[in-house]
């Protein structure tokens, strides 16, 4: 008999405060909370202040806040990855001290040049750290994997054999070493969150490898579209309304595939999450990478409301 307990699931989403959340980030805040809350899982919330050029003042708080209005309570100690730089360079420092990494002093253009891939021009040439961004050698690129949502996917050859950037040249850590690091010290065990991070999910699994971590399961949401365009900041996507969650909640479960039942028209949004938790159906979340926001869902509302 096998005693042992089941690894208790630990989830988490991880917004940028870029910019204030919108129906787009509202389904992966989502769609990780049922996934984690649906198993009597953690949830737990990591703003990823990691990029201060493109942080907008105020836009972690409005997160926060608009997280509370939604009725998403997250477990634990929030995490702030600008209070996380030494971890970061602690594995900087090791990988360096073990000829991982190397300086590289090409531009966007040269890579633009050379084919549009990194193709280990620096690799060699022992250069200075000076204005150089620095890359991890990659030996042991991840060629594909598997997703909860969406299957198999494959990752390009030339992108997954890249020595991709692990510190910018700006001195700023990348997203990818960064978001390793935070999962694995959170001990997360799904990653929950937007088709858009399909691409660097191979970088990451290697990151995992490399350190000899376990691999978390992946499971990557469908992105928001309306009229054929992603619903994003870049795109003006509208923050969510503080004053008026239940509407936005009511469309997000309908865009995940879950059908609320009309009795719940007038729920507040604890009695609709409530009702979510119960019902949490991964397998009626549409498996697409893009869904358009008008074919999804309900008559019982305007999706107008949202955009
Ligand atoms: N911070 C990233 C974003 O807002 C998400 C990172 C992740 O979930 O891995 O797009
Ligand atoms: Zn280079």
């Amino acid at each position: 008999m096998n005693n042992r307990a089941p690894k208790p699931y630990i989830g988490r989403f991880a917004p940028s405060p870029s910019g204030p959340l919108h129906f787009g980030s509202l389904i992966a805040a989502l769609g990780s909370y049922l996934q984690a809350k649906s198993q009597q899982g953690l949830w737990l919330l990591r703003i990823e202040d990691l990029d201060p050029p493109r942080e907008v003042p105020g836009a972690a708080d409005s997160i926060l806040r608009t997280l509370d209005a939604f009725g998403l309570h997250w477990d634990g100690p929030l995490v702030y990855q600008s209070q996380r730089l030494d971890a970061y360079q602690a594995l900087l420092d090791s990988w360096a001290d073990a000829e991982l990494t190397y300086y590289c002093h090409c531009t966007r253009k040269m890579i633009a040049h050379s084919g549009g891939f990194y193709n280990g021009h620096c690799r060699h040439l022992a250069l200075g750290s000076k204005e150089a961004a620095t890359r991890l050698i990659m030996h042991q690129p991840v060629y594909h994997f598997d997703d909860q949502l969406q299957g198999t996917i494959n990752i390009n050859r030339d992108l997954a054999e890249e020595d991709f950037i692990v510190r910018r040249r700006d001195g700023f850590y990348a997203y990818n070493l960064a978001v390793v690091v935070d999962d694995a010290q959170a001990g997360i065990t799904e990653v929950v969150r937007g088709a858009d991070l399909l691409e660097p999910t191979g970088r990451q699994i290697a990151l995992y490898r490399l350190l000899k971590l376990p691999v978390p399961h992946w499971l990557h949401l469908p992105l928001v579209s309306h009229d054929g365009l992603k619903l994003s900041k870049q795109n003006h996507a509208p923050a969510l309304d503080v004053h008026n969650p239940s509407q936005a909640l009511w469309s997000a479960l309908c865009f995940l595939g879950q059908q609320p039942p009309v009795s719940l028209i007038k729920a507040d949004v604890n009695e609709l999450l409530s009702w979510a938790c119960h019902h949490w159906r991964l397998d009626k979340v549409p498996n697409k990478i893009n869904v358009e926001l008008s074919c999804v869902g309900s008559s019982h509302f305007h999706h107008s409301a949202l955009l």
